[in-house]
């Protein structure tokens, strides 16, 4: 047999948040010592993972209609005389265990979050006929024992990467999984952090993303003997050669301190992007869905965060429909909006999570209600979003270009308020930051041309962006 043909491939599909793209990239990292190499296209998998999100209903279900579909290819597979394995890791993984196996035969191999470094082990059981579903939530750091990228693999991921800090959440909101899923706060720590970090520089990451449920709870003994927090943390990365932009993200308001807010007024490195989720903006819901915080705690925050930086962009995650949220409830969260003035934000209905304390209240909201909140409150967002990329247009900005663009002769990077630019040049451009004179608007993106040795550029205040503006 040719060695092409002897090579295992593995198709891994991600879904939901940032931190499933990161593991996913790590348990392609520890396949690869296995022997699997990637692959896009899942027809030709001997190992098939789906790596899962348990955060909204809809989320879960798309996992058990893919497994359908799979069900027919490993079948297929079969009769051409073809051992396809399939495995579900991730939050649902977690959450459901064997339950996923009973409901969906076609599945090898159930993994949650904490125990991807027994991969390669429990592929053994399944090459070998044994079922086999790992739950448990490890003590010992997973990452620690998954193997490093290799400097090529990371270059072939690109001039930006993630790289997961801290995980599982103590904050317990009253609607969210994630305590259950991904178990309690455990930061990793801040040397092993600083050196998987540098090596992702030394392989020509320009811009590093720190993940983490909850980010900003990070904290850990420092590389100088003291107690750091993500503030302390930031400045020491700030120092990594070649790390020219640092983001981080999912903030929770109460985790904002002293030392991270002034990070953002004293790196240039530190992107002024923040995702800075706030829920809702009305007290009562604030404090049943228990965010421990009420809406003008979040409105001050904010404040001292664009006295530090003041041309930060933030964004925001929105629940509407949580149960008993009444009209003036609703209005409440949209006067939040309008008083902060947001570039970005997701928003969802409410849906009910099994096993949180919000999926037994008996005052849910009707799902037309919510349905017409969730529009208003998109359209205000989608207005203010387009105001803000409106202030780039006539201006000049820093971009890091990071791919090709779809179309012949472009390619893609990004503002620091993460917006996507388009601009006419050649793919030897990727993985430098070069100025760009923003000159059209599109859907999803600007369009800017090469601006060579233009003066300074000039910084994109989204409090200009006031309600005024965008009222749609
Ligand atoms: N840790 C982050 C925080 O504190 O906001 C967010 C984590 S969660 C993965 C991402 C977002 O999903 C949340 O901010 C929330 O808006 C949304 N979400 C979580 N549970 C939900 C539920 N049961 N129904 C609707 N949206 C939900
Ligand atoms: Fe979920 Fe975020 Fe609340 Fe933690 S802080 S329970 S991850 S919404």
């Amino acid at each position: 047999m040719a060695a092409a043909e002897e090579k295992k491939r593995v198709f891994v599909k991600t879904y939901g948040c940032q931190m499933n793209v990161y593991d996913s990239e790590r348990m392609t990292d520890a396949l690869a010592a296995d022997g699997y190499v990637p692959t896009q296209k899942v027809e030709e998998a001997d190992l098939v993972l789906l790596n899962t999100c348990h955060i909204r209903e809809k989320a879960a279900e798309k996992v058990y209609s893919e497994l359908g579909r799979i069900r027919v290819m490993k079948e297929e597979a079969a009769r051409a005389g073809r051992q396809v394995m399939v495995g579900v890791t991730g939050c649902v993984a977690q959450a459901e265990g064997a339950e996923i196996a009973r409901r969906a035969p076609v599945v090898d191999l159930v993994v949650g979050p904490q125990s991807y470094q027994h991969l390669p082990r429990l592929l053994k059981d399944v090459a070998a006929g044994r079922r086999a579903i790992e739950t448990e939530f490890a003590i010992a750091e997973k990452f620690d024992a998954l193997p490093a990228a290799t400097k090529a693999q990371t270059r072939a991921r690109g001039v930006t990467a993630f790289l997961t800090i801290q995980e599982g959440c103590d904050k317990f909101c009253t609607f969210c999984v994630v305590p259950y899923t991904r178990g309690a706060e455990v930061s990793r720590p801040a040397g092993a952090i600083i050196e998987e970090a540098r090596r992702l520089a030394d392989a020509g990451v320009r811009e590093l993303t720190l993940l983490g449920q909850n980010v900003n709870a990070w904290h850990g003994d420092g590389t100088d003997g003291r107690s750091w927090g993500l503030g302390e943390l930031l400045y020491r990365l700030a120092e990594v050669p070649g790390l020219d932009r640092l983001r981080y993200t999912t903030s929770h308001p109460r985790d904002m301190d002293e030392a991270l807010i002034a990070a953002h007024g004293d790196l240039p490195a530190l992107m002024p992007y923040l995702h800075l989720p706030v829920q809702s903006g009305a007290d009562r819901i604030l404090a049943a869905m228990n965010r421990k915080h009420g809406a003008d705690d979040y409105l001050r925050l904010t404040d001292r965060i664009r006295a530090a930086r003041p041309d930060i962009a933030l964004s925001s995650d929105f629940i509407v429909g949580f149960p008993g949220e009444s009209d003036a409830e609703f209005e409440a969260t949209m006067r939040l909006i309008e008083t902060v003035g947001y570039a970005a934000a997701y928003s969802f209905k409410y849906s009910p999570r099994p096993g949180t304390p919000a999926a037994l209240r008996d005052d849910m909201v009707e799902e037309a209600v919510m349905s017409e909140r969730l529009q208003r409150l998109q359209a205000l967002v989608a207005a203010q979003q387009t105001a803000f990329n409106r202030l780039a247009v006539g201006r000049v900005v820093d971009v890091l270009f990071e791919k090709p663009g779809r179309m012949a002769g472009q390619i893609m990077g990004r503002t620091p308020y993460l917006q996507a630019v388009a601009v006419e040049a050649g793919t030897e451009r990727i993985g430098t930051i070069g100025r760009v004179a923003i000159d059209g608007l599109g859907t999803n993106s600007l369009f800017g041309t090469l601006a060579g040795a233009q003066p300074r550029p000039e910084a994109l205040t989204a409090g200009n962006a006031t309600a005024a503006e965008t009222a749609p």
